[in-house]
């Protein structure tokens, strides 16, 4: 997978991560051990307000996109419970480190498998809310197409030869111990897909459903398509904090089953939430809308280019290639080398032809 393609998937993102890490090593630079694999807690909360906290893996397992805790005055819901079963059981136990109120919410902020397939260990006492589409394609076909068996499947078993590779190749000690655990943490995610039974959400919504527990008012919105069909966010207007999936990330979301022209009104639409604090399905908690407006300019310009691409008939493999995106890199760094996700372009094409174009 090309750099600028890793750049896209979140599953190569982490790829792209131990590469560096590699590169540091080179350098002469530490290889931290991750810890051990499967251990507690799996998950680093980072408290954003009373109650509300930002969920990111810790590195013992794969645990997916980021989440969110929201602790009510009886009960507490989380939003998005990532990737695996075991990723959501661990997200269940840590928990239990900030409070013993049970988890009785579940949000999707969509379908796809690092934010939602952990839907599963969660019993008929939790109700797990999302968008009626998140809930179609969750009853779909969803682990047969491109999205998974691209950014999972595949980019799953270019990991196991790259660490081998590594392994094979790594003449320090500490080098070869901090990949061989890798590889044992690589090698949990790896079995724990064959248990994946996708979820769909059992509550859901066409435009917005807000619940009111306690004193806390939490708002769940779908601002138009964007990143999916189904994008939704969850909105907290009372301590002004917004968490918005892969509508929203500190890098360049995946395009492959994307909305690309409609992006950037949907978050125009975003924008007029009264927040300060934003929360992203991957990278750093946020302050503000300087970002939204860059990522708006952003899409804006690779659909131009990508659909100027598709009316002329090229090839979404070679326009991919000669999309330059780089006058966004100072803003967004992920823009740096020239290139998209053929994906992405492939998308465009598709929705071009029908504005409903289904998933691949
Ligand atoms: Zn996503």
């Amino acid at each position: 997978m090309r750099a600028r393609h890793a750049l896209i998937s979140i599953t190569a993102l982490l790829t792209l991560a131990w590469a560096l890490l590699a590169q540091a090593q080179r350098a002469g630079g530490p290889m931290t051990m991750p810890p051990a694999p499967g251990s507690l807690p799996a998950h680093k909360f980072e408290k954003v307000a009373e109650g509300v906290y930002f969920s990111t893996g810790t590195g013992s397992i794969n645990t997916g996109s980021n989440g969110a805790v929201i602790v009510n005055a009886d009960d507490v819901l989380i939003v998005d419970p990532g990737i695996t079963a075991a990723a959501a059981r661990s997200f269940v136990a840590d928990v239990k480190t900030l409070t013993p109120k049970p988890i009785k919410y579940v949000v999707d902020t969509h379908y796809h498998y690092d934010h939602a397939f952990g839907n599963q260990v969660f019993g008929p006492d939790v109700t797990l809310i999302g968008h009626d589409m998140t809930r179609r394609h969750l009853m779909a076909n969803v682990l047969q197409q491109r999205t998974y068996q691209t950014n999972s499947v595949q980019a799953i078993a270019s990991r196991f030869t790259q660490l081998n590779d590594q392994i094979a190749k790594a003449t320090d000690p500490q080098e070869k111990a901090v990949l061989q655990r890798q590889l044992a943490i690589h090698q949990q995610y790896a079995d724990e897909q064959k248990l994946i039974k996708p979820t769909p959400p059992t509550t859901t919504l066409t435009n917005d459903l807000t619940l009111h527990r306690g004193g806390r008012e939490i708002q769940i919105r779908f601002m138009g398509r964007a990143h999916t069909d189904g994008d939704v966010v969850v909105f907290l207007p009372q301590e002004k904090i917004v968490a918005t999936g892969d509508m929203v990330t500190n890098g360049l979301s995946y395009t492959g089953d994307a909305f690309v022209q409609e992006w950037p009104a949907t978050l125009e639409k975003v924008m007029t939430l009264d927040f300060e604090t934003v929360m992203p399905g991957h990278g750093a908690v946020f302050k503000g809308k300087e970002h939204m407006k860059n990522l708006q300019a952003y899409w804006r310009d690779f659909y131009t280019q990508a659909s100027d691409a598709c009316r002329r008939g090229i090839a979404p493999e070679e326009a991919a290639k000669k999309i330059d995106l780089t006058k966004h890199a100072a803003a967004i760094p992920a823009a740096k080398a020239p290139g998209v996700d053929a994906r992405g372009v492939d998308r465009v094409c598709d929705l071009m032809k029908n504005p409903n174009a289904p998933v691949r």
